[in-house]
């Protein structure tokens, strides 16, 4: 008797248990689908990482110029949004936050097989807790993070940049090689992976630049070289095979099928 009077309080604890998370992934889902309607403007946190060691080596210049650049980010986006829509609004709006001192790069998925996936998104969401908390992000109120893990460049031929998003998730990450030079394509990378976060695909493969749809201007007369860089291609095409990673946030645009796969056109 009293056996099975703790067998139905158990079972009735985990069922309410369940309904919570059901609840909480539920309420998630829609959050998350809701900013692809744009009601209201999108508010992204944008998280600096130094991940240049114990001792920072990262040039504080470059810093203070990629701080202020989060916040012109937000504008850049705002315009293009008014590419597509008459509105008084700023439709997104960027927030710096950091920089705090990180000991390692953010986790990576390392297989494709369901177990790897599921420690993965535990190793990323302890990850971002550990930062957020450190950098004051606040828990609430964001509708994406982005962070952007920065190291000194290493060769001056060679500056890189990478990212990884969560596809339609919360948080994307650029890891990147920060001085004055690359401010501007750290910026870009970061939309790059905003986009992601919002649904946008990747509009370039191992051989380059999709066209028409990676390109920053497909209507441009005479179509090469473009003036501008597709935020989901990367790169300025110069010709066929020939393109460049762009130099100013300036020359950014939100193509017509990265604008339908975020909600700005239905
Ligand atoms: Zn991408």
């Amino acid at each position: 008797m009293a056996s099975s009077r703790a067998k139905t309080i158990r079972i009735g604890f985990l069922l309410t248990v369940l309904a919570g998370v059901l609840l909480f992934a539920w309420r998630d889902v829609s959050r998350r689908n809701a900013r692809n309607e744009w009601r209201d403007p999108l508010s992204v946190g944008v998280v600096i990482l130094d991940a240049s060691g114990p001792v920072s080596a990262l040039d504080p210049a470059a810093v203070a110029t990629l701080h202020s650049g989060i916040g012109a980010l937000g504008n850049r986006l705002s315009r293009e949004y008014e590419r597509y829509h008459t509105t008084t609004r700023s439709m997104i709006q960027t927030v710096p936050y950091g920089p705090v001192a990180v000991d390692a790069a953010p986790p990576q998925l390392e297989a494709d097989d369901w177990w790897s996936l599921v420690k993965y998104t535990w190793d990323v969401q302890r990850y971002v807790w550990n930062v957020d908390s450190r950098a004051a992000v606040p828990s609430r109120g964001l509708d994406s993070r982005i962070y952007i893990v920065a190291t000194p460049v290493r060769d001056a031929a060679a500056k890189w940049v990478e990212g990884a998003s969560q596809q339609g998730g919360r948080f994307g990450f650029a890891v990147v090689e920060l001085d004055e030079s690359t401010v501007d394509l750290v910026l870009f990378v970061a939309a790059h992976e905003l986009m992601h976060t919002l649904g946008a695909s990747d509009k370039y493969t191992a051989s380059g630049t999709l066209i028409p749809d990676g390109l920053g201007d497909p209507e441009q007369k005479p179509l090469f070289p473009q003036r501008y860089a597709e935020v989901m291609a990367r790169n300025r095409v110069l010709g066929p095979g020939r393109e460049v990673v762009p130099e100013t946030l300036d020359e950014l645009r939100v193509g017509r099928l990265t604008a339908r796969e975020i909600g700005w056109l239905r």
